[in-house]
């Protein structure tokens, strides 16, 4: 019997009207509804964002380490809860339990960084040029942000979003993709579990046309954090731009691996087949087109479909599976209309190219991991983010060239090569235009404690995650104070002594 979700609005659970929901289903089987859900409208979205408001004043003067302590409480929650959490991320949406545990553990380990922030928050003091004057920067909160998130990572990324949020004093008003909310609604669960007052975080489930589109043009909501696709992300800039309301898109990819002729080849293959073919290919940061140096482009071939073709597809919970099911049947159709795209604009298909519908698999959305040869780096399939089990294989002349394919999309999230000569290396490092690049490792992998996102069509604003330029520099404002306590009058640039 599917559960139905509730809203969590200023500390109460509110139930849909039962006429006004949407289901949240197994890709893996589609007969299997885990829940119920909400289709929030408007009204809900306006009573969520007035309840953060009323939460925020309280909230901001709560000491940050006392903040911080929440999110320790949050990450042992998670931790003890994992197992469980991580087989709810592959029954809903589809990803294999080890990347389901993975997903959870990557909201383990942002719990315990931010709730460290909440000791850091550091801001600058200077000297001041005039005597018994302090000069010194601090980090405010920005107020009431609005978090909108993807399904792909169903569990990490409202957790790399809401733990900074919280640490830095703001309180919360959280739209999770409508494909994974079971995921949203027990991660929601655990805060509240480790202490949040009530209206600091608030949960509106829906639809991303309705409760979506109300929040980010809500006139309560002072910053918006969205991840997702190029498409919505760019409309969401566009009305916070109009709004002068202060955005961080982290978007689309069509990331690369290069290959040199010097490489490790079956290292390359290894990264390949994990790069693209993880997560079913659903990961921002895929590797969707490998570049591989000409001289070697054979034999890379001939190893990477060999292991591609042996891949074994499955529910995710079945511990032999490699590859689960896509997200959703629309998924699924867009991703099967692309590789038809591909084989009308003249690539060489070597394996996969088709949905998988035999025994078990015939209530999922499986589709075979695909590889195409001999493709154009003008071809679509080479150029526009699929989001499926699907990589492109490109021919490279030489390094620049390889470099010049890497960086001719519209995206810039990540890139990686593999190389043995350091020379190399280095030129890739400097030159590929992505926010992430990986020597001789694939194009996925990133970790929470340095600043993740793109450059391009990638994402705008600071990044996620940790470091310098992450998620702190979105979640907080600079606030600059200076204290005289001379008990005169002193003029900057003029009073020189
Ligand atoms: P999506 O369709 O753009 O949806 C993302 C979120 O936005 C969902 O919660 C969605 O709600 C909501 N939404 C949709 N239309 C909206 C609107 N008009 N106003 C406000 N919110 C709206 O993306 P997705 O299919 O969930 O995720 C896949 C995409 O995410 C891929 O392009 C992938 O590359 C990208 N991604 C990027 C990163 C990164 O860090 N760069 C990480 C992961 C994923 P509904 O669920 O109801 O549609």
């Amino acid at each position: 019997m599917p559960e139905t979700l509730r809203n969590l609005i200023g500390g109460r659970w509110t139930e849909p009207p039962p006429s006004n929901t949407i289901e949240s289903v197994n890709p893996a089987r589609a007969s299997d509804v885990l829940a119920r859900v909400p289709r929030s409208s408007e009204a809900e979205v306006d009573a969520a964002v007035d309840a953060a408001r009323r939460a925020f004043d309280a909230w901001r003067l709560t000491p940050a380490p006392r903040r911080g302590e929440v999110l320790i409480r949050a990450g042992e929650l998670l931790a003890r809860r994992k197992e469980d959490l991580g087989r709810l991320v592959t029954r809903e949406m589809g990803k294999v339990l080890k990347e389901g545990l993975g997903d959870v553990q990557e909201a383990i380990d942002m719990a315990f960084y931010m709730a460290g922030e909440g000791r850091r928050l550091s801001g600058e003091t200077v000297p001041s040029e005039l005597p018994d004057k302090d000069a010194k920067s601090v980090r405010v909160p920005v107020g009431v942000c609005a978090l909108i998130t993807p399904w792909n990572f169903p569990v990490a990324i409202p957790a790399w979003k809401i733990f900074p949020a919280l640490v830095c004093g703001n309180t919360v008003v959280f739209k999770p993709s409508s494909l994974t909310p079971v995921c949203a609604t027990r991660l929601v669960e655990i805060l509240v579990e480790a202490g949040l007052p009530p209206g600091v975080l608030n949960l509106v489930h829906g639809t991303g046309s309705e409760a979506g589109g109300a929040l980010v043009s809500h006139a309560g909501i002072d910053a918006v954090s969205f991840t997702g696709s190029c498409d919505t992300g760019e409309g969401i800039e566009q009305a916070c731009g109009a709004l002068h309301r202060s955005v961080s898109t982290e978007m689309g990819g069509k990331n690369a691996i290069v290959v040199m002729d010097d490489a490790d080849l079956d290292l390359a293959v290894e990264g390949a087949i994990w790069g693209g073919f993880g997560t079913s290919g659903q990961r921002c940061t895929a590797a969707a087109r490998i570049v591989v140096h000409e001289k070697v482009c054979d034999s890379f071939l001939e190893k990477f479909a060999g292991r591609a073709k042996a891949l074994r597809l499955g529910d995710g919970l079945d511990p032999s599976t490699d590859v689960g099911p896509v997200v959703s049947q629309e998924q699924m159709n867009k991703v099967l209309d692309y590789i038809e795209i591909g084989r009308k604009e003249g690539a060489r298909l070597l394996c996969g190219g088709k949905r998988k519908v035999s025994g078990s698999l015939a209530e999922g959305w499986f589709i075979e991991p695909t590889v195409f040869a001999d493709v154009d780096p003008k071809m679509r399939i080479a150029r526009e983010e699929i989001f499926g089990p699907v990589v492109a294989v490109i021919r490279a002349r030489d390094l620049a060239h390889a470099i010049e394919i890497v960086n001719g999309t519209k995206y810039g999230l990540s890139s990686a090569i593999y190389t043995r000569d350091v020379n190399k290396s280095a030129i890739a490092e400097r030159d590929m235009d992505t926010g992430l690049v990986y020597v001789n490792a694939s194009t996925i992998g990133a970790e929470i404690q340095l600043p993740f996102g793109g450059t391009k069509g990638s994402g705008s604003g600071p990044r996620e995650a940790g470091g310098r330029g992450g998620a702190l520099d979105f979640f907080t404002k600079w606030k600059v104070i200076y204290r005289d306590f001379s008990g005169r009058l002193q003029k900057a640039q003029i009073d020189r002594g």
